[in-house]
């Protein structure tokens, strides 16, 4: 069968030689064809249509290690699948041999250690589960399908963010089957740039196996939820936002969204479709603390839905899924910020109001607080000036939609990247930026990202991400 090289030319894989692989592993492997290879190669944006030679997946670290091996004997292309949920489809190449960790789920807590060590298959769900079943929580994302290894390792903000940083800045650990096959443990006493460079070097250095988090008590309950009011409000709304998310305390999180109603049971139905502003609020602190925070927005003006309430975190922690199902056509364009000025609020409704798709949104998310107190080389991730999150969103179903809604977005972005920091999250970049942009997700730290490269991964065998050259 036809397969890619490392370098990205054809070559023939030898049926033996895939006999031989099928045989070592635990896991199953799937051929084009086969029961699950569909599932495997399939990711959340709709947009991206990769095909795989193979797919592995695997069930555990000795399953990892055999993959590896088998790609560097056969100088075979090599992506690593964790939720699938990179807009830009990282997780699939043409030719490659596919490693799906989606068996690799296992969350285990230390509940006196205040650590998580959880499998680099897993869902941001799948943790929060875990942990809060002893009231903790780790630092994560606002969906609770993606996977923990892709965000975590280009860096993540969530919640909890502004209390205690980026998700990469609570790592304590990580598991990693490096490009020699081996099995290697980072942390800050060991391989400690190794360590430095996963968090937020992305998948650049080896395959993930599992990663240790720091934990830190929160919930069972938070005050959280959301507010909308109809478009026309926006302007009150936004200044709402603006001087709430100034003054805020660090336990309370706000993000803001313009965009067409969804048709969810909390609003009523002849609002579904029509353009709303909404503002999504999670105080993580005590809930009587969390109520009187929240108050100022529950009371302002006359929402039309408000499901803003004492509820367990963990499904705060999912109450945005629904808005983000796997198998839409999804194209980003977003940027740090390092205030809401009037004049972004002015841009952010206007493009709003031309939105294209009952699916697209403008979001600005609040992060400021703990990641901005680290010093800016301590870890790739870097962008500690980032207090706001800009992200222009759009979702539609048709491919004949494709150039419209692409359109509306890159313009939208184009009006507004002046309020930019000057930095943008590699997680939330497309498929077709720019070799600049890239190097600018991936920040100051690029340089010394380079060099931990050349040690870890001279060959470049991973790089079906965005990609550091070894130097
Ligand atoms: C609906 C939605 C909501 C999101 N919300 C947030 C959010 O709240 N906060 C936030 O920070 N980000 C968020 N993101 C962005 C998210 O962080 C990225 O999409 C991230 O890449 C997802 O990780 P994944 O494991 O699902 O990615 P995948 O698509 O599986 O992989 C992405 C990249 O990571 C690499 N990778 C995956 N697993 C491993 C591994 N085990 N070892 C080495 N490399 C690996 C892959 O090779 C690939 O290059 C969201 C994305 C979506 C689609």
């Amino acid at each position: 069968m036809k397969m890619q090289t490392t370098e990205g030319r054809e070559a023939e894989l030898k049926q033996d030689a895939l006999d031989g692989l099928r045989m070592r592993l635990r896991g199953p492997l799937f051929l084009p064809g086969e029961a699950g290879h569909e599932e495997s190669r399939s990711v959340w944006n709709a947009m991206i249509d990769r095909k795989p030679a193979v797919v592995a997946r695997c069930r555990g670290v000795a399953d990892v290690i055999t993959c590896v091996q088998f790609a560097r004997d056969n100088d075979m292309l090599l992506s690593i699948k964790g939720g699938g949920h990179n807009i830009a489809g990282l997780a699939a190449a043409d030719g490659a041999l596919m490693l799906d960790m989606s068996l690799m789920r296992g969350v285990w807590v230390d509940s006196q250690g205040k650590v998580a060590h959880a499998q680099a298959g897993c869902l941001l769900g799948d943790v929060d589960r875990e942990t809060q079943v002893h009231g903790l929580a780790g630092v994560l994302g606002f969906v609770s399908a993606t996977g923990i290894a892709g965000l975590t390792l280009g860096g993540g903000f969530g919640y909890l963010t502004r209390r205690w940083g980026w998700t990469s800045d609570n790592v304590v650990g990580m598991d990693v089957v490096t490009a020699n096959a081996r099995l290697v443990r980072a942390s800050s006493d060991e391989n400690a740039d190794l360590f430095w460079g996963l968090r937020g070097g992305g998948g650049n250095f080896g395959v993930v196996t599992g990663i240790d988090y720091a934990l830190y008590p929160v919930g069972p309950e938070v005050v959280g939820g959301v507010v909308a009011w109809p478009a026309s409000e926006a302007p009150k709304v936004l200044e709402l936002y603006r001087t709430l998310a100034e003054k805020a305390p660090p336990e309370l999180t706000l993000v803001a969204l313009m965009r067409p109603a969804p048709p969810a049971p909390w609003l009523p139905k002849d609002w579904h479709g029509k353009p709303i502003i909404a503002l999504l609020a999670c105080c993580s602190g005590r809930p009587e603390d969390g109520e009187k925070l929240v108050a100022p927005i529950k009371s302002f003006g006359k929402p039309i839905g408000d499901v803003l309430v004492r509820r367990p975190y963990a499904q705060m922690q999912s109450l945005l899924d629904a808005t983000q199902p796997k198998g839409r056509r999804y194209y980003w364009k977003s940027e740090y910020l390092s205030r809401i000025e009037p004049a972004l609020c002015e841009k952010a409704m206007a493009h709003a109001a031309t939105i294209r798709s009952p699916h697209s949104a403008v979001i600005l998310f609040q992060i400021a607080g703990a990641l901005n107190r680290l010093e800016e080389g301590h870890s790739p991730v870097g962008n500690r000036d980032a207090r706001y999150v800009l992200n222009i969103t759009s979702a539609w179903e048709k491919a004949d939609e494709d150039r419209a809604n692409i359109e509306w977005t890159r313009r939208a972005w184009e009006d507004m990247k002046r309020f930019s920091t000057g930095g943008t999250y590699v997680n939330f970049l497309t498929e077709d930026e720019s070799a600049e942009r890239i190097a600018t997700a991936l920040g100051k730290g690029l340089g010394r990202l380079a060099g931990v490269k050349a040690k870890w991964d001279p060959g470049n065998m991973f790089r079906t991400n965005r990609n550091v050259k070894p130097v």
